[in-house]
This record gives structure tokens, sequence and C-alpha cells, in this order.
């Protein structure tokens, strides 16, 4: 066996999938499968990552698998747990892999239930800050003033007025012992907090800024490049939270400014270009990176 099938052969994950080039969320579930190993069961609930990982007769996942509805796959974890413990089956973990919509918009009340219940589940939600499987609509993580299908960038608007759920936050304040961030563009952080939540009984949370070239904008050989702009300008602040206090963050060696993050992306490319509203909506966005920076102490 060649070494390069050698390493595939080690994968979870396997390619062959339908995903778009340069898909952020791909690249993560490789490693998150890398850090569970092999005896775990994986629920997805309706977006991009089941849509392109299984077509009638074929599977992108060398674990077992259960697509569910959008709204219901922390319900389903839960039975799931519930039904292993019957089969004395202990060693065998639980994860939903969930996007944004179904996990700030959707699912949102099935993950409170499974928060309150203490069920012992990883939930990852892959955020891409829409709801990109049904064509980049706005969802509860869009980012202020992004372009969506939903707010399009015209005279009168600047993009998604809301901002974005604080969903750690929010996670946290249920007394999940573990939540944490990460991002694309750091692999071996993003592997380690798997494994680190992997540790930890109880409900747990990882969220992935995973970009998405097709309806963020931009050329799909930049995916990594566009993480680390967004870790590196402040506005994607990368951190780890234990029993609702923060017990790391990934530090910016180097400064990026925020506009570097945002003129790379067509959602965001009007807040350079246009009136008086978009240049203010351009200050806060740049207000809000400084404020991360104080608020997690993300440079020393
Ligand atoms: S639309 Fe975006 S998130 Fe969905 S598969 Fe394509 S790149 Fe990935």
């Amino acid at each position: 066996m060649s070494e390069k099938n050698a390493v595939q052969e080690k994968d979870l994950f396997v390619s062959g999938h339908r995903a778009c080039h340069g898909c952020g969320q791909a690249l993560a579930v490789r490693h998150i499968l890398k850090a569970t190993g092999r005896d775990v069961i994986v629920i997805t609930p309706t977006g991009c990552l089941e849509t392109f990982t299984l077509t009638y007769g074929y599977s992108s996942w060398r674990v077992p698998f259960m697509h569910h509805l959008f709204e219901n796959g922390p319900s389903v974890a839960t039975g799931v747990v519930a039904a292993l413990k019957a089969q004395h089956r202990d060693h065998i973990r639980v994860l939903v892999i969930g996007g944004d919509g179904s996990t700030f918009d959707i699912g949102f009340g099935a993950l409170s239930g499974m928060l309150e219940r203490g069920d012992d589940v990883l939930y990852i939600c892959m955020d891409n800050g829409a709801y990109m499987n049904t064509g980049g609509q706005r969802s509860g993580a869009t980012p202020i003033y992004a372009g969506t299908t939903t707010h399009p960038v015209g005279k009168k608007s600047i993009g998604k007025p809301q901002l974005k759920k604080d969903m750690p936050a929010i996670v946290a304040a249920h007394g999940a012992p573990y939540v944490a961030t990460a991002s694309v563009a750091y692999l071996k952080d993003l592997r380690r907090k798997v494994e680190q939540a992997m540790t930890y009984q109880g409900p747990r949370y990882i969220q992935i800024d995973a970009p998405c070239p097709s309806v963020w904008g931009f050329p799909s050989d930049r995916t990594l490049e566009i993480g680390r702009l967004g870790v590196q300008s402040g506005l994607v602040p990368v951190f780890e939270m234990v029993d609702g206090r923060i017990t790391g963050v990934r530090k910016i060696r180097t400064r990026v400014p925020p506009r570097e993050y945002l003129s790379a992306q067509r959602r965001f490319k009007h807040l350079l270009e246009g009136n008086r509203a978009a240049r203010e909506g351009f200050e806060k966005i740049c207000a809000m990176a400084d404020s991360n920076i104080e608020k997690y102490g993300l440079m020393d």
C-alpha cells in the first residue's frame, strides 16, 4: 500500500464527497474524527455537511452516522446516549455536528434542552455564518452587516442589521463544563480542543469558524488565509472555557486590520466602497474587533 493510501486508510472521513472546492467544513471534520477516534456515533442535522457527504448509496463517513432534521439533532443524541447506557456500551461517545442554522436558530430549543439535562454529548457547530445549503440566507450566526440573500445590500441596506448571537456564552450559561471556539486555520488547536472535550462527561460545545468560499465570496484556495485573517484581526476570537470561565485564548501575534479581512470577501465589500452608513458600519466592526481583543485578552 502506498504511503498516501496508508494515510487515507486511517482517515475516518474520506474524500469523494461533493463539498465545494475549499470548503472549510470538510477539512474540519476530517480532523475532528482524527481526534475522536472511531468509537463514536455522529449525528448531523440537515445542512451542507450532511448534503455533501451522503448521496444515495455513498458515504464519506467511516463511523456510524445518522442524519436528522434541522431541529432535532440534540434530542436524537439524547436518545442515542440513553440507548448506549442501557446496553452498557459506555466506551462509545456521541457527537452532534451541526451547522450554525440548526445550532443558533432552528435546533436551538433542542440544544438548550440537551444542555439542561446534562446529556453526555459533544456538540460541534460548524459556523459559516449563514444557511449555505439553501443559498446563503442569514442566520443567527451571520455577522452584522454581512450581505446575504435575505439581507441583500442596496440603497437602503448595508446588510444584516443584527449582531451575531454569542452562542458560546449562551451554552456556558447552561452550565456546560467545556466550551471552546476554534478555526480551520489552526488545525492543531482544533484537534487538541476536540481531544480535550472528549475527556469530559456531560454536554460540551465547540464552535468552529469554517469559511465558505462559495457564499462568503473568495477564491477557494484562500480558505485558510481567510480564517487566519478573521482570527488575527480580532473579529473571530478563539478561546476555551472550563466551568464558565475563560481558561485559554489564542493570542494574536501580529494584528491584522479588519479591513484586510473584510475586503477579501464579497459579503462585506460594500462596507469599504459605500456611503456614510457603510462607513459607519465599517467603523462599528473595527470597534468590535477592539472590544474582542480587550474582552478576551487576545494581545499581550
Ligand atoms: S456552500 Fe459553503 S459550506 Fe456549503 S459545501 Fe459549499 S463551501 Fe462548504
